[in-house]
C-alpha cells in the first residue's frame, strides 16, 4: 500500500513554455488516447507533473492509468476537512489497489477559519470559503511545478465545454493536461464497469457530482449533474478549474 503524505509548500515560479509548444501538443493529443496523453506528460515533465483528483469517476479512470504508466506517481487531493466519509473510504481503497502515492493538500483548520471569518462560512460566502480551502492551497501546492493533470471533461458543464487536452493554466502558471477532455460520462462509466474499478457509492444514491458535505446534495432524475453543488446559488465551480 502506498501511503499519504503532507506537502511542503514552495513559493517558486515555474517557467512558462511558449504558446506554440502548447498549441502543437494540444493539436497532436486531441485525438490521442488518455494513455498516450499521460505518457506524453510524464515523458515531457517527469516528476514536475502531478495528477489531481477529487475522487470522481474520471479521476478513478486516470489513477488506474497513471498507476500502470508511472507506478508510484504522486496524486494529490485538496482535503477541505469537509469531504464525505465515503470519499475518504474510496481514497483508502484506491491507495490499496493502485500503485500511486496520495498527497494530502490541507487547508487552514475549520476552527481557525471560524475564528477569522465566522462559523459556517460556506453558508454566507461560499466563494471565500472555496478560496481559502481549495483555490489558495492549490496555488501554493502547484507553485514551482510545470504541469498538472486533471480529470475534467467538456461534457461536464458549459463552463468546461472548451476544455483543451493541453492548455496553459494562467491562474496557477503551469501546463494543465486533461486526458479525458473529450470523453463522455458514458465513456467513463463504461470504462469503470468494464475494468471493475471502485467508485464512490454516493453516485448510486443520486449524487453524480460530489464535493464538500455542506455544499453537495442529491439531484433528481434528469437534472443537471452539477445541480446538487451549491444548490440555490449561481455558483457552479469552486474556482480551481476556472480560466483566469
Ligand atoms: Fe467551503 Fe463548500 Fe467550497 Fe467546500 S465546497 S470549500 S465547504 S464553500
Amino acid at each position: 500500500m502506498r501511503g499519504t503524505e503532507a506537502t511542503t509548500i514552495e513559493e517558486t515560479e515555474a517557467a512558462s513554455p511558449d504558446a506554440e509548444f502548447i498549441a502543437q501538443a494540444n493539436e497532436r493529443l486531441l485525438d490521442a488516447s488518455p494513455r498516450e496523453t499521460l505518457r506524453w506528460v510524464y515523458d515531457t515533465f517527469g516528476d514536475d507533473a502531478v495528477m489531481a483528483t477529487g475522487f470522481g469517476p474520471s479521476g478513478v479512470v486516470l489513477m488506474q492509468l497513471v498507476s500502470e504508466i508511472n507506478p508510484g506517481a504522486g496524486v494529490f487531493y485538496l482535503d477541505t476537512d469537509l469531504l464525505y466519509p465515503e470519499t475518504y473510504a474510496l481514497r483508502d481503497e484506491l491507495a490499496e489497489r493502485f500503485d500511486i502515492r496520495f498527497i494530502r493538500v490541507g487547508a487552514p483548520s475549520l476552527k481557525d477559519q471560524a475564528a477569522q471569518h465566522g462559523d459556517r462560512l460556506w453558508e454566507r460566502d461560499p466563494d471565500r470559503c472555496c478560496f481559502i480551502r481549495k483555490v489558495q492551497p492549490l496555488r501554493q501546492f502547484l507553485a514551482g511545478r510545470r504541469a498538472w493533470i486533471t480529470g475534467i471533461r467538456r461534457d461536464q458543464s458549459h463552463l468546461r465545454a472548451a476544455t483543451d487536452v493541453v492548455g496553459w493554466d494562467k491562474a496557477n502558471k503551469l501546463v494543465k493536461v486533461n486526458p479525458l477532455a473529450l470523453w463522455t460520462e458514458d465513456d467513463v462509466w463504461s470504462y469503470i464497469h468494464l475494468n471493475e474499478l471502485p467508485y464512490n457509492p454516493l453516485h448510486d444514491a443520486g449524487f453524480p457530482s460530489i464535493g464538500c458535505m455542506p455544499c453537495t446534495q442529491a439531484v433528481a432524475p434528469g437534472e443537471d449533474p452539477r445541480a446538487g453543488r451549491w444548490r440555490g446559488r449561481a455558483k457552479t465551480e469552486c474556482g480551481i478549474h476556472l480560466k483566469a
